[in-house]
């Protein structure tokens, strides 16, 4: 909660307070039960009869109103008595007659502004609540009514800002991006030309890839006033005050021309007009409709550029997309071997590293990781090596961040039944000797059944030795009979299988699935592609845009999945068939030790026996922990 929200809160606390203790101040004091009441008839009698001796008479009557005239006195016997009555002057002199000491006392008035504020008190306290939630809702900041004031984040100075030395393994991102620094740092080089230059420039790619980072660099890199905001700031409750952001932050945009407007996750704005489920995207068509106005309204005398970034760019609307508006893209991708070396090095910077850690093989180890998930790895190697007592961070501790990274943390503590230990460890085996005898498939990297993370039993990491781009057919199957042979392995030493393989039947199913409906590789379905790329509800088109095939077609597509499976099933089986005395073996050292790695896996292979485990590191007391109805076995193939 923001602090004014807080302070408000406090108002109108202290507001109630005042109000009731003025309320009751002013009210009239009921009489003390001393005083008897008399109807304003029997005191008429009593004064009638001389037997008042003592009358205070309060005229309370206001104009406009009926009269109110309090009557407090003293008889003669003694007894104090209070009366209302009428007409105060009447009464005044009767009394003064009968030989009554009268006085007469000022009107009882409450002043006009406690009047005014006790009769508004209610209305207040409605505005009040009113005004506090719309704080809360909007975590503070700003002035009562700054709805409309766009919450972008400006960074004017560039001391110590972001370059695009803190950006790796995007070279051609950064190319592309020299072109918008060149134009901000001069413009009038490019309109005394007549050239265009892009406006908006969207950059697309998987989370964690640095796109963020890299608008940032760029803004560094030229020097200028950067205006960073997020689409989701657009995201409000009230329609009309995304657009009224925008238009207030191209407002200042232009005043410090020329300069730099970020937009991260535009796609919480600029996502496809009319989709998503149920009705009401009035506000965020306003707000998109409002980029594209203020994006139009960019003439050649404007030198501010717009770039957006998205990891969604499928579900963009295609008007952003359109030429002289966001119409250079740009592609931040997953990072090559190179790059990830590049990237780890940037981030081993003013870290205290070993001598013996080598980023050159970390970054082949590390397929498929983005930016921020190496950044995350050399943080958890440094955590460890803290915790560890260690002078700097070495390589184990690198490759124990690997791991951690890709699968999360180890969880030795939870124990595990013998019984389901004996299970989970020949499943892995299972897994690892298949991908061993199948031809050309990764290398095995570790096989453990230490669990981790919240679903992974155990696991068997395979890592490709180079990134790869293109998959072939033998390929995918061989993927799917390494997927589902932890399966056939519980089947065939047991008897009886397991819910472990849920996982495994997953992937393995989306990947035949894939393989027959994108890929064209089934031959009884041909070269076709069928149905559309599924897209997630909430976010993307209408969902009522499905299928392009007939029924027939999807019952052959059925049949399909379920042949390629039933034959990937088979294979596995019949190598593991073939290798009963190898899988208990293995299986009987990876109980022992918890954790085989790929040089060990190859050494049990060829019949040798392992040297025995030095010192403490490896296999401390069994413990690890049961979540069989997640599925274990997470395979890890990039
Ligand atoms: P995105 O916006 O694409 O999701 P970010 O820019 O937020 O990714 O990246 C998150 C973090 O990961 C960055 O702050 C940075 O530390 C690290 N990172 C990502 N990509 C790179 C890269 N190419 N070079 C260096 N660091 C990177
Ligand atoms: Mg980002
Ligand atoms: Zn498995």
């Amino acid at each position: 909660m923001g602090k004014i929200a807080k302070n408000l809160g406090l108002y109108l606390i202290l507001i109630v307070l005042v109000v009731s203790m003025v309320n009751m101040f002013l009210t009239p004091t009921q009489a003390p039960q001393t005083y008897i009441e008399l109807s304003y008839s029997k005191f008429l009698s009593e004064l009638e009869e001389g037997r008042v001796s003592v009358l205070q008479i309060r005229n309370n009557t206001t104009p406009g109103e009926s009269s109110s005239v309090v009557l407090r006195g003293e008889l003669r016997n003694g007894d104090k008595f209070l009366s209302y009555g009428v007409d105060a002057e009447v009464i005044a002199s009767e009394a003064a007659r009968k030989g009554a000491i009268v006085t007469i006392e000022p009107p009882l008035k409450t002043s006009w502004w406690v009047t005014i504020v006790s009769s508004l008190f209610p209305t207040l306290l409605l505005i009040g609540v009113w005004v506090f939630f719309i704080y809360n809702m909007q975590g503070g900041g700003g002035k009562v009514m700054s709805f409309a004031r766009s919450k972008a984040k400006m960074f004017m100075d560039n001391r110590g800002k972001v370059t695009f030395a803190d950006v790796a393994g995007c070279e051609e991102a950064k190319e592309e991006l020299q072109e918008v620094i060149h134009f901000l740092k001069d413009p009038s080089k490019f309109s005394r030309l007549g050239a265009r230059v892009p406006k908006g420039v969207l950059m697309l790619g998987p989370p964690g890839t640095g796109k963020t980072l890299l608008a940032r660099a760029a803004a560094g890199e030229a020097e200028v006033p950067f205006f960073s905001v997020s689409g989701s700031d657009f995201v409000e409750m009230f329609v009309g005050v995304g657009a009224a952001r925008v238009r207030d932050l191209f407002e200042q945009a232009r005043k410090h021309q020329p300069c730099l407007v970020f937009m991260d996750e535009i796609d919480a704005v600029g996502r496809h007009r009319g989709a998503g489920l149920g009705g009401g995207h009035d506000e965020r068509e306003q707000t998109l409709n409002q980029i594209l106005v203020e994006l139009d309204g960019f003439d050649s005398s404007t030198s501010t550029i717009l770039i957006a970034a998205t990891n969604r760019p499928d579900i963009l609307d295609p008007a952003l997309l359109r030429p002289g508006r966001f119409d250079r893209h740009i592609v931040v991708d997953r990072p090559d071997v190179k790059g990830r070396e590049a990237i780890l090095q940037v981030h081993v910077k003013g870290k205290k590293m070993a001598s013996d850690v080598d980023l050159g093989v970390l970054a082949r180890r590390t397929p498929g990781l983005v930016g921020a998930d190496l950044e995350n790895l050399i943080n958890e190697a440094a955590l460890l090596a803290a915790r560890r007592d260690k002078e700097n961070i070495g390589m184990d501790e690198m490759e124990e961040g690997i791991e951690r990274v890709m699968a999360g943390p180890e969880r030795r503590s939870r124990l595990i039944s013998d019984r389901e230990r004996n299970i989970i460890a020949h499943h892995e085996v299972g897994h690892a000797l298949v991908a061993k005898k199948l031809p050309d498939c990764d290398p095995i990297h570790k096989i453990s059944i230490v669990p981790r993370g919240h679903a992974a039993l155990g696991y068997t990491l395979q890592l490709p030795d180079e990134d790869r781009f293109l998959v072939s057919r033998s390929e995918m199957l061989n993927k799917i009979s390494i997927l589902l042979s932890g399966r056939a392995a519980e089947e065939i030493v047991f008897g009886d299988v397991t819910s472990g393989a849920a996982n495994d039947l997953e992937r393995a199913t989306k990947t035949a699935r894939q393989m027959v409906m994108e890929l064209g590789m089934s031959d009884r379905l041909g070269l076709v592609r069928l149905g559309h790329k599924e897209e997630e509800i909430f976010l993307g088109r209408d969902i009522v845009e499905d299928r392009n095939y007939s029924e027939e077609v999807a019952c052959a597509i059925d049949q399909e999945i379920r042949a390629i499976i039933d034959s990937c099933y088979a294979k596995a089986k019949e190598i593991l068939g073939e290798n009963r005395d190898v899988i208990e073996r293995v299986t009987a050292v990876l109980i022992e030790r918890e954790v085989l790695d790929g040089d060990e896996f190859d050494a049990l292979l060829r019949g040798e026996t392992l040297p025995p485990i030095d010192g403490t590191a490896k296999a401390e007391p069994a413990a690890a922990g049961v979540d069989l109805s997640k599925g274990e076995a997470a395979d890890f193939t990039a």
